[in-house]
Parts: structure tokens; C-alpha cells; sequence
């Protein structure tokens, strides 16, 4: 009966008229009473705890603490004044400020009388501050009757502005448990719950959203998290299984005549280690009978390119035809050059499709595609047009896989009775927890290694204040024949001011550099107009590009050794880290100079000093993922990755480990939970499954 119930529409909720309906649906996806139950706070205030002054931390959230003002005074500041109130315990002193309501405030607070106060708390100059606090004296604190931990749910500023409160959510949540009676049947086995001595479900629920203390609130969360890594796992786990058993793939036997020749004659440099063992694991994949699906990871300029080149050549040795798909157009076509130019002594014949093909050319390559005559086809997008159908693709390369949904790659496999072979490359280096986690269904090759002989980019900070020695070094650089990236952010919400400093900053450069051509690429820019800027300064026509972060994946300017990076605090290590790759792809010595004003934020900090510090993408990864949690670390395409209702795989990452091995434990015994104990696993991956949950996790 209770299954049933949690099914019904939220409509029915008391509480709920249409127009919230409508809300719960748009912005939060609350459909169902289920969708409302699995609605979790995502923090709480914790109003169960007292603290002292001198037991405050730099890193505390929200603190409450009880102790008097001993004096208020008004600061004057860039605009307006503050009003300032030294705020005392027995332990210390901290200062109150507030910025609104000075007047009433200031009228109505009693000095040298006992508040309790709550908030966040700053620290400056040695000292900690707490602005707007909420303020209650202490002798009415103590009538009334409270709940210690509150919870706060996650809010749009559309749910805010409708009136869809965190009140009006807790009033719901409690309307929910009434209907319901509280009842939530177990979803983990006894087994499972016996061993690692986790609370009922119905337990958990309730103290997840209404928490009795912390202790039983941490039980909560532990069970839940459990329970949702455990499901992503378990689900993971299955479709792999399923895909080695069921998923077969053309057999690639032959190493034949251009595997062979290009290795032995044409090979324009030794290949590293890193990319040997590679090429090996993707020949084992391509002559197992099992379809591969491998991601490939490898630093920016760690030469993932020779090995798609290498891969493709099995497929056409054993009579298949390959595809390159990349992101941007400039990309594919700068693949397109790269390897017709590797393969020019080669009767290998390599097209390209992108948007701007002209009718004529695309019509051409339809036919040529459909009855053999392409080997290997180079694009964008545009290859996944209904339109463009192989003879027999056997192998599909993705560039910079991050821009390519799963439902993308899936797009490929209809193009052909069998679905061809898959390799995933990207330079964006993934912990490898993560990358387990989010790409279950992959196999993982990593390119550890850079090519021999690379200089190191050498990395360095500097102030604005600082820009004519900046302009010194560049100019140094171009006497010497190099040519120089300037980059500028590019953030939607402030794309005009952005476009300004952009332009600005155009300016003055062509104001310093009177003798030299300037490329200038932006998002506003016709594609041709742009392609064509970067032409010239891909041609080394001009010497200094200037940008947004449009160029930041995969160009290839082996001359450019300067990359100065504007305003660099506000990219992601991430972003920033790819910019950087630009250069240092020739033989000389490069730069990286990190831009920024003296003003700068703690995260900023780390990033600079990560940036100045390594050149290692996988340590600056995972400096990244604590920085910013796995939501963000694909960049904001992927944002929807890995949609967690309670989990964190950062920061539960021992639960994920927990859970992974109990999903595998239980599947090993049991393949299809066909075992009475396993039933109710059963019965609730079907229900995740049928309900399309769990698909939402990987999308
Ligand atoms: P990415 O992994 O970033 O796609 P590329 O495939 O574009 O890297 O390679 C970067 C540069 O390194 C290219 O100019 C390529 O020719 C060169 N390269 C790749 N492998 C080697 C190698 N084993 N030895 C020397 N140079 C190499
Ligand atoms: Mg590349």
C-alpha cells in the first residue's frame, strides 16, 4: 500500500495547489510524493551547539554563541557608513556588523545584557566578524521550545520569489509524513543492513528531515548515501556485466599493411611508453569479439592523437572504415590537417564533414561514405546526422569526450548493424574513483607520460601593477620569433563587462606592440570570421593572439610559447590548466603568466599556487575536485553528470568504496538477485529502474 502512495502525484498533497504543483515540478522535479521524500536539506543549522569565541575557526560555517555588546559605533567606508558593535564572551571578543537597518538596530540593541547570536562568521585582521546576525536576548531564548538542527533545502530564486520558502518545504515535508504515516518499507537487504548496521529506511527518512539529534542525523545520512552509491553501483556493475556478455564487436585479428608500414616507415617520432602500452590494451580490445568502449585519458600534449591514428589504421587493415569526431570545427579541421600531413605518403583517404560543408562536398561524401571509398572521417557534430551512413564504420574516435553526451555515442551505434568499436579521448584527467564511478561502462587507459625532450612550462604569478615588465617579456619573446596567447575570461552573466575588458585590453596591447599583427578570436564572432583569425595566427602571420577561453581546447601552435592569462582568477584550475597546454608544444622553453589584481580569495590563492606549483593535470585534478566537488569538474556541460540526491563522491568516497564492494560481493553470488534474501534488492532496483531514477544518474 505505501509503495502506492508514494507514487501519487504531489498534486494531492494538502498544501499543494496547482501553481505549486507546476513549481515543485519545474524547478525541483517533485513529481510524486516519492520525488518530495527523496527531496533532501542539503545542510542544516546546527543550533545544538554553543560556542566559545576562542574556539572559532576560519573555516566555520554558521556558529552560535552567547555573549554581550559592550559598545557600538558607526565606520564610515566607500559608500555609506557600517555600523560596528563589539560583541564579548568570557573567551574573547568578535565584531558584529550590519550594512542594512542601521538605525533600528542600532536604537534597539541593548548593550552589556546577554544575546544569543547566530550566523556566519568572517575573519579580518585578526579578528572574527559576524555580519546580520540573528540576535534573541538570552532570558526569551530560554521560553521558547525549539528544534535543535534545521534543515535547509536547496532553493531556486524562482521557488524563493514564488514563496516556495524553506518554511513552506518543511511544512510540506511534515503535511507528507501525516499522509503517509511515516511508513517506508526497507530498500536494502537484511543482510546488508545487519552487517553494516545501518537504520530502518523509515527511520532514516524521517531523521534526514527531521533530525532528533545529530547522532541519529548522522546515521541517517550514512544510511542514505549508502543506499544511493550503493544502487549507482549495483547498476553500473550490471550493465557492464550485460555488455560483456551480450555487446559483441566486430573481431579487428589483422594488424595488416597500414598498421605495419605506417609503424615501420612514417612514424615521425619514437612513440613513449605510456602511448606503446596503450596501443596495446585498445589492440587486445579490438581483437576480443567484445565491443570496446574505452575512454582515454591523457594530458594536454601527452599525443592521443598518434594513437586514434594508429587504432583507426586497425580498423581499416581489417577492411572497416573509422571516424574522428571532435567538439569545435577548428579542432577538426586542425585534426583533418594533422593527419592527412601524417599520412601523406599513405594511400589512406581522409575526409571532413563539419557544418559549413558546402552541399556539393557533403553530397560527395555521403556517397563516397556509402559505398567505401572514405577511410576515415574527420568532423564535428555533423557526423551524427541521419543523413551520414557508413559502409561499415568499425571504429568511432571522440575528441574531448566531456562535449559528448552518452546519448551522443549512442547515436553511432544506429548507424550500423553491430555498433562499432568506441574510444573516449580526453585530456580533462579524471581521478580515477571518479571516472569509475561516472564511467562505469568504460575501460580506462591512461597516458602517464609526455613526449621525450619537453621543457616544462615554466609558471608564474603576477600582479597587474606589474604589467610593463609583463610587456617586457613579450616583447623579448616575439624579437626571438615566438608568438604569444593573451587570454580574457568569458562569463555569460557578465559577458558585456567581459566583452569590454576584452576590448580594453585589445586596445591596449595594439597601443604596446605598434609593430606587430594581432589576432583577436571571440564569442562573438562569425565562425569564418573567426576561423580566420586563427589562421593568420596559426600560419605565424600574426604574433600575438588575442582571446576568450574560445581556444581553449586543442589548438596547435607549436611556436606560441607565451600564454598570459588575464583576470586569472576567475578560471577553474581545470580551465586554467588547458589553457596552459596551448604552449609549451614545441621545442623551446615556455611561459605561463597568471594574471591578477591584489584582491584575491582563499580558493583563488590555492589555484595560483597549484597553477605555479605543478604541471601535473592529475594532481591539479584533484586539487580541483576538493576545490570545487565533482559537480562542476566536466565544466558546466556536464554539470547534470552526476546528479546525487545526498551522496558526494568526493567527500563520501569512503561510502563509495563500502558500497562498491557489497554491490560486487552480492552480484558475484548472485548475478540476476534471484536469491530470497536478495529480493528486496530486486524489487527496488526494478522500481529505480522502472521509474527511470537511476538513469538520471548517468546522462
Ligand atoms: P594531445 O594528447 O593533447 O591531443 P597531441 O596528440 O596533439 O596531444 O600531441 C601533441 C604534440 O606532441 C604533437 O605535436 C605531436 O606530434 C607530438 N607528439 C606526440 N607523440 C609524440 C612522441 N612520442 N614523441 C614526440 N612528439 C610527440
Ligand atoms: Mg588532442
Amino acid at each position: 500500500m505505501n509503495a502506492n502512495i508514494l507514487q501519487t502525484p504531489i498534486d494531492y498533497l494538502k498544501g499543494v495547489g496547482p501553481n505549486r504543483a507546476d513549481l515543485l515540478r519545474k524547478e525541483l522535479g517533485i513529481h510524486t510524493y516519492q520525488d518530495l521524500v527523496n527531496f533532501f536539506p542539503n545542510r542544516y543549522l546546527d543550533k545544538t551547539r554553543f560556542y566559545k569565541i576562542n574556539e572559532l575557526q576560519r573555516n566555520s560555517a554558521e556558529v552560535q554563541v552567547v555573549g554581550k555588546i559592550t559598545h557600538i559605533r558607526s565606520v564610515d567606508q566607500k559608500r555609506g557608513k557600517r555600523l560596528v558593535a563589539d560583541f564579548i564572551d568570557d573567551t574573547g571578543k568578535m565584531e558584529l556588523v550590519w550594512f542594512r537597518g542601521q538605525k533600528w538596530i542600532r536604537e534597539n540593541l541593548k548593550i552589556n545584557t546577554p544575546y544569543v547570536i547566530f550566523g556566519k562568521i568572517n575573519w579580518f585582521n585578526g579578528l572574527f566578524s559576524m555580519p546580520h546576525p540573528e540576535m534573541e536576548l538570552v532570558e526569551e531564548y530560554k521560553k521558547q521550545l525549539r528544534t535543535a538542527m534545521q534543515p535547509i533545502y536547496p532553493s531556486t530564486e524562482k521557488l524563493a520569489k514564488s514563496g516556495i520558502t524553506n518554511r513552506v518545504i518543511n511544512k510540506l515535508m511534515q503535511q507528507l509524513f501525516i499522509e503517509t504515516k511515516g511508513k517506508f518499507y526497507d530498500t536494502l537487504s537484511e543482510e546488508i543492513t545487519t552487517e553494516l548496521k545501518l537504520i530502518p529506511k523509515a527511520e532514516a527518512v524521517f531523521n534526514i528531515h527531521f533530525p532528533q539529534s545529530q547522532e541519529l542525523l548522522a546515521k541517517a545520512q550514512f544510511r542514505l548515501k549508502f543506499e544511493e552509491l550503493f544502487y549507482i553501483q549495483l547498476q553500473l556493475l550490471i550493465k557492464n556485466m550485460l555488455q560483456k556478455q551480450k555487446i559483441k564487436g566486430f573481431v579487428f585479428e589483422e594488424i595488416g599493411q597500414n598498421f605495419s608500414e605506417f609503424y615501420s616507415n612514417h612514424l615521425p617520432f619514437e612513440l613513449t611508453g605510456a602511448q606503446k602500452r596503450v596501443i596495446k590494451e585498445i589492440r587486445a580490445d579490438l581483437g576480443s569479439g567484445a565491443q570496446m568502449n574505452r575512454l582515454l585519458q591523457g594530458d594536454v600534449g601527452s599525443g592521443k592523437t598518434i594513437v586514434a591514428l594508429m587504432s583507426m589504421f586497425i580498423a581499416l587493415d581489417n577492411g572497416f572504415q573509422a571516424c574522428l569526431m571532435a567538439p569545435t570545427e577548428i579542432l577538426a579541421i586542425q585534426h583533418y590537417n594533422g593527419l592527412v600531413e601524417l599520412c601523406k605518403d599513405l594511400d589512406t583517404s581522409i575526409y571532413l564533414l563539419t557544418g559549413s560543408s558546402k552541399t556539393k562536398a557533403r553530397r560527395e561524401i555521403h556517397e563516397k561514405l556509402e559505398n567505401g571509398e572514405i577511410d576515415i572521417l574527420i568532423g564535428t557534430h555533423a557526423l551524427l546526422e541521419d543523413k551520414v551512413k557508413f559502409k561499415n564504420l568499425g571504429l568511432a574516435v571522440i575528441d574531448e569526450q566531456h562535449r559528448f553526451g552518452v546519448a551522443q555515442r549512442a547515436r553511432l551505434w544506429r548507424k550500423n548493424q553491430m555498433p562499432p568499436h568506441i574510444l573516449v579521448m580526453t585530456a580533462t584527467p579524471i581521478p580515477r574513483t571518479l571516472a569509475m564511478s561516472l564511467y562505469g561502462d568504460l575501460d580506462i587507459s591512461v597516458i602517464d607520460e609526455l613526449p621525450p625532450g619537453r621543457k616544462p612550462i615554466k609558471t608564474v604569478h603576477r600582479y597587474d601593477s606589474n604589467r610593463l615588465k609583463v610587456f617586457a617579456f613579450i616583447k623579448d619573446e616575439i624579437k626571438k620569433g615566438r608568438q604569444v596567447y593573451v587570454v580574457y575570461p568569458l562569463i555569460q552573466e557578465s559577458e558585456k563587462m567581459d566583452y569590454k575588458d576584452l576590448m580594453d585590453g585589445y586596445e591596449s596591447i595594439a597601443r604596446e606592440f605598434p609593430n606587430e599583427q594581432i589576432s583577436i578570436v571571440h564569442g562573438q564572432m562569425k565562425s569564418d570570421a573567426k576561423d580566420y583569425e586563427m589562421d593568420r595566427f596559426v600560419r605565424g602571420e600574426t604574433q600575438i593572439m588575442v582571446a576568450t577561453t574560445v581556444i581553449e581546447v586543442g589548438v596547435n601552435v607549436p611556436n606560441a610559447s607565451v600564454m598570459i592569462i588575464e583576470s586569472a582568477e576567475r578560471f577553474g584550475l581545470s580551465q586554467l590548466h588547458q589553457l596552459r597546454g596551448r604552449v609549451g608544444r614545441g621545442a623551446e622553453q615556455s611561459f605561463c603568466i597568471l594574471m591578477t589584481g591584489h584582491k584575491l580569495s582563499n580558493d583563488s590563492k590555492t589555484r595560483l599556487e597549484t597553477m605555479t606549483a605543478t604541471n601535473d593535470g592529475f594532481e591539479i585534478a584533484e586539487v580541483d575536485l576538493k576545490l570545487r566537488g565533482p559537480g562542476d569538474i566536466m565544466g558546466t556541460q556536464q554539470s547534470g553528470v552526476l546528479n546525487l540526491k545526498i551522496a558526494d563522491i568526493v567527500k563520501d568516497n569512503e561510502i563509495l568504496k563500502l558500497a562498491r564492494h557489497h554491490a560486487m560481493r552480492i552480484l558475484k553470488e548472485d548475478p540476476s538477485l534471484s536469491l530470497e534474501k536478495n529480493k528486496v534488492l530486486r524489487f527496488t532496483y526494478a522500481q529505480l529502474a522502472k521509474h527511470k531514477n537511476i538513469w538520471n544518474y548517468i546522462s
